[in-house]
């Protein structure tokens, strides 16, 4: 068992590149490189039941990830998450087949820790000495404990009014911290320029091919769990969009193989109020983003003005027939409050921002009573204590 990459491949114009050296975004385009599997090779040599049969988290799915030498996968246990049925929401809502995928679970408590293993690992095997790394918060916090695992060097960027436990484990496993006046996109220039000038190489989201890649593997566990099969909606926080990016190409990996039949699930992003651009841009029929002024949410990892990837997420959303909506920062503290009593969930205000929006597109009969729907808990409500005071 390992890697069956074979290239990579603009998403603008589809132009390929060799998956050997380091790459960031496309030379040709200057967007997102994909990394492409050779699938016919795979599903001639890997059989659908055996992998099931592993254990070992998301690094079961080996094969569809981009590490060619096992020795070099970096990992504290990512993936292998729970698929909760949550049926006593679901009995309140009317919905016979509701989900959660508790994603809190992960090491650093976050899904970030998946996308991350795979993007330090890979960088790791194609020689980068060090990294940097501009979050708004969970990625630093993932990137700072897999880089201390790896012995590899990590300057981390982000806004200095990010959650203390952020910048708490990126203190705790000794990356060098950097807190900058401003969001996430000023980290990301700042952490671009030190790159440059040091050497180091840069983690930005979906502007080097493999946290997708890694992010990729809910997707991947979310069929397996389903016994083969694809469910019918995602509710997915939308930031930067590596899940709903990573997951639909999942899916598509999966239909192609043959490994499930049908159609990828709707894809539904879900944004903060005070930080839309994905939703504007939806509603609005553009293909692309427009910046988001002064943006300003409670939920951290939603608090991305201008997505790098917003053409990507937007024919996601799109092509899956799904729908993006926008919720309020109140409603997402009260929608943890309601995870907690219900289900025994302790979620992340971005995660319970998927209930708030679930419940708005039932009421509106977008979603029907017996489809099965995925809500994504993103991250462990255990990061986030200081909004709990309000929950109660
Ligand atoms: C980063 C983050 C998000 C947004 O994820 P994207 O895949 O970048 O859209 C949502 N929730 C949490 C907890 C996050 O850390
Ligand atoms: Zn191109």
């Amino acid at each position: 068992m390992y890697s069956y990459l074979a290239h990579l491949e603009c998403t603008q114009c589809g132009k390929t590149y060799p998956a050997g050296a380091l790459s960031t975004v496309s030379p040709c385009c200057s967007k997102v490189l994909f990394a492409r599997y050779d699938l016919p090779k795979l599903g001639r040599e890997v059989d659908r039941d055996a992998v099931e049969r592993r254990t070992g988290g998301m690094w079961r799915f080996a094969e569809l990830l981009p590490v060619e030498d096992p020795a070099n996968v970096v990992t504290l246990g990512e993936g292998g998450t729970p698929l909760l049925e949550a049926t006593n929401l679901g009995k309140r809502l009317g919905l016979t087949r509701l989900f959660i995928k508790e994603e809190g679970l992960n090491p650093t408590g976050t899904f970030k820790a998946r996308g991350i293993s795979a993007a330090i690992s890979r960088a790791g095997e194609l020689g980068a000495a060090g990294l940097t790394m501009p979050s708004a918060g969970n990625a630093a916090g993932a990137a700072a404990a897999y880089c201390a695992r790896g012995g590899m060097e990590l300057k981390v960027f982000m806004p200095q009014d990010v959650p203390d436990a952020n910048k708490k484990e990126c203190l705790l496993t000794g990356s060098e911290m950097n807190l900058v006046d401003g969001l996430i996109g000023d980290a990301g220039r700042l952490a671009v320029a030190v790159a440059g000038e040091q050497g180091l190489f840069d983690l930005s989201t979906l502007k080097e091919p493999y946290r997708a890649e890694g992010k990729k593997t809910m997707g991947l566990e979310i069929a397996l769990q389903l016994g083969w099969k694809l469910p019918g909606a995602i509710v997915y926080p939308t930031g930067g969009g590596t899940g709903i990016i990573g997951m639909y190409k999942a899916f598509q990996e999966l239909l192609e193989l043959g490994w499930v039949e049908g159609r990828p699930p709707k894809f539904i992003a879900v944004q903060a109020s005070g930080c839309q651009p994905i939703v504007k841009a939806f509603q609005e029929g553009k293909p692309a983003s427009e910046p988001w002024p002064d943006a300003e949410t409670l939920a951290d990892g939603l608090r991305v003005p201008h997505p790098f990837a917003d053409y990507l997420i937007l024919q996601a959303v799109r092509e899956t027939g799904g729908t993006a909506l926008a919720v309020g920062d109140r409603e997402m503290v009260e929608a943890m409050g309601e995870l907690g009593s219900a289900e025994g969930v302790v979620a992340c205000p971005e995660g319970a921002a998927t209930l708030v929006g679930l419940k708005r597109l039932v009421h509106e009969g977008f979603l029907q009573a017996d489809e099965t729907i995925i809500l994504l808990n993103t991250g462990s409500g255990y990061k986030y204590l200081h909004l709990m005071a309000d929950t109660i």
